[in-house]
C-alpha cells in the first residue's frame, strides 16, 4: 500500500530538519528524506560546523527549533556559547562552533522525538501533481518506492524537487566557488620559516604545482595558521546533477592533494597530517527558485520589513569571487534587521510546494547573506508550519493566513518579525558599522 503523508520534506540540512520537526509537532504526518547517512547538511557532512548568526546587534533574532538543537549540542559537548552581547566583534566570532558528530546525533533525536518518519540514504526520483496531492517516487536501497504527499517542502539547497516538478529555477552565471573543509595537524607553526614558505608557495603557483584558488587567501602562512579549515576553494562547484556533484568532489580532493604534496615537501612540514576532512565539498550557490517575490540586495541591506515576514536573517553580504580568489564582504549598517518573506519560499508557478534554505528566491548578494545556517533554520521552521497548515486546509501555501503561520511558530519558540517586542530596523540610525 502506498504510504500517505501530509508533508514531505526533502533534504535534512539546516532548513529541512526544523521544517520537518515543526510540521510533525503541528500534527502533520511528516516524512523527511535525506540522501546522506547523517542529518545536518552542510553543517555536518560538509564540515561547516559553525551555525550562525542567531543574534544581531546584541539581540537574539532567531530562536525556536534550530536554535534549541544547536544550544543542546553545545551543552552536550560541554562547550560554551559565545558572548552575544559583543556585537562589535567580527561576525564569525558570534557563530556557534558545534561538534558535528554530537550535533548530528542531537538532530536525530529531535527529529524522531517529534514523530517525523525519517529515511536516510533516500532521494526523490519523480514528482507529479494529481488529485490535490503529489505522487512521489523515492529512490531507496530497495528500489523505487511510491509515496503520496499532500504538500512538499524542497529543502535540498539546490531546488531539486522544484526542477523535478518542471518549475523554473534560476542560476547565476558567476556562481560562487565551493569549499572542501579539512583540518591540518602535525606541525609547529612557530618553528616554520614563513617567509621561505611564502616564496615556495609563489613558485608552486607559477609552475602549476598549485592552482589559484587552491588556497582562498593570498598567504600560505594564513592557511597553515588556520590549520586549513575553510580555505580550499573549488571554483565552479555545482550540485544540481550527480555529474556536477561528482566533479566538485573530485576537484576538491585534487586541490587538497596538491596542497598536501606541496606542503609535505617543505622544511618543517614532514610530519604534516590531514586530521579530518569533509565527505562533501560545501556548496555556496546553485539555484534559487522563481518565487512570488524575490529578495534583492537592497531589501536585505535596508532591513526591509516585508508584510509577510516570517523570520529574520542576519549576515554580511558575503560573495566569494567565482575564480575562488577573494571575498566581497560587506557588513550591514548598525541596527539593520533583515527579514524573510514567506512569498520568497513559494514558486510563482505552483503553490502546492515550497522551498526553505539557500534556494529561496533572491539575487546573488542577498542570497550570499540569507543562505547562512541560522537564517535557514528560521525560515525552515516557518515553512514547516506553512506546509502543515496548507495540507490541513487543502489550500496553496500562499493561502495560509500569515498570522496563522506566525502563531504556530511562536508556540515553538520562534521569534516573529513585527511582534511588538521584536527588533526593527531603524532607518535613521547613523552608527558606525561593526568591524565584522
Ligand atoms: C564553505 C562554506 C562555508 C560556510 N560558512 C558558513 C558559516 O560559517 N556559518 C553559517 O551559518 N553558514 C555558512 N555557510 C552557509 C551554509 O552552510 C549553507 O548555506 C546552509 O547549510 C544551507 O542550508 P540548506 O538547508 O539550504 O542546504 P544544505 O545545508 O545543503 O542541506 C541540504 C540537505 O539536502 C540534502 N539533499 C540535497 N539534495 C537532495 C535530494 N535530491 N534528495 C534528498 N536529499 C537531498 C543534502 O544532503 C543536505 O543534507 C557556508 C557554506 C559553505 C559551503
Amino acid at each position: 500500500m502506498t504510504e500517505e503523508y501530509d508533508v514531505l520534506v526533502v533534504g535534512g540540512g539546516p532548513a529541512g530538519c526544523p521544517a520537518a520537526v515543526q510540521a510533525a509537532l503541528l500534527g502533520s504526518r511528516t516524512l523527511l528524506v535525506e540522501k546522506n547517512g547523517a542529518l545536518g547538511g552542510t553543517t555536518t557532512v560538509a564540515g561547516v560546523a559553525l551555525p550562525g548568526l542567531f543574534h544581531a546587534w546584541g539581540r537574539q533574532i532567531i530562536a525556536g527549533i534550530g536554535w534549541e538543537m544547536v544550544r543542546r549540542a553545545v551543552e552536550v559537548a560541554g562547550d560554551h556559547l559565545p558572548d552575544f552581547s559583543r556585537w562589535d566583534l567580527p561576525h564569525w566570532k558570534l557563530q556557534i562552533p558545534v561538534v558535528p558528530a554530537i550535533y548530528a546525533a542531537v538532530i536525530d533525536e529531535t527529529v524522531t522525538n517529534a514523530g517525523v518518519d525519517l529515511l536516510l540514504h533516500t532521494m526523490v526520483g519523480a514528482v507529479a501533481w494529481r488529485d490535490d496531492g503529489w505522487d512521489v517516487t523515492l529512490c531507496t536501497k530497495q528500489g523505487l518506492v511510491p509515496v503520496r504527499a499532500r504538500r512538499i517542502l524542497d529543502c535540498t539547497g539546490d531546488a531539486d524537487v522544484v526542477a523535478l516538478a518542471g518549475l523554473t529555477r534560476r542560476s547565476n552565471p558567476h556562481r560562487q566557488p565551493g569549499t572542501l573543509m579539512i583540518r591540518l595537524g602535525g606541525y609547529d607553526l612557530d618553528a616554520l620559516d614563513l617567509d621561505a614558505l611564502e616564496r615556495a608557495y609563489a613558485e608552486a603557483l607559477a609552475d602549476g604545482r598549485l592552482q589559484p584558488g587552491d588556497v582562498s587567501s593570498d598567504s600560505i602562512a594564513t592557511f597553515l595558521r588556520n590549520r586549513g579549515e575553510n580555505a580550499i576553494h573549488v571554483p565552479g562547484a555545482g550540485a544540481e546533477t550527480s555529474a556536477a556533484k561528482t566533479a566538485a568532489e573530485l576537484a576538491g580532493r585534487r586541490a587538497m592533494m596538491r596542497l598536501y604534496t606541496f606542503l609535505k615537501g617543505q622544511p618543517g612540514l614532514a610530519g604534516l597530517r590531514i586530521e579530518s576532512w569533509a565527505i562533501e565539498t560545501g556548496i555556496r550557490e546553485t539555484y534559487t527558485i522563481d518565487g512570488l517575490v524575490s529578495i534583492t540586495e537592497e531589501d536585505y541591506v535596508s532591513g526591509r520589513m516585508w508584510p509577510d515576514a516570517v523570520s529574520y536573517s542576519f549576515y554580511p553580504v558575503d560573495v566569494h569571487r567565482p575564480d575562488g580568489h577573494g571575498i566581497d564582504i560587506r557588513p550591514l549598517r548598525y541596527g539593520t534587521f533583515p527579514t524573510i518573506p514567506r512569498a520568497a519560499m513559494i514558486p510563482r508557478e505552483n503553490g502546492y510546494l515550497a522551498v526553505a534554505g539557500r534556494c529561496v528566491s533572491g539575487d546573488q548578494a542577498a542570497n550570499s547573506a540569507y543562505r547562512v545556517q541560522a537564517s535557514c533554520m528560521g525560515m525552515g521552521q516557518a515553512a514547516g508550519a506553512m506546509a502543515a497548515l496548507a495540507a490541513r486546509a487543502g489550500c496553496r501555501m500562499q493561502d495560509v493566513p500569515v498570522d496563522d503561520i506566525r502563531a504556530a511558530i511562536r508556540r515553538y519558540g520562534a521569534i516573529v518579525p513585527g511582534d511588538p517586542d521584536a527588533p526593527r530596523t531603524q532607518p535613521d540610525l547613523d552608527h558606525a558599522v561593526s568591524d565584522a
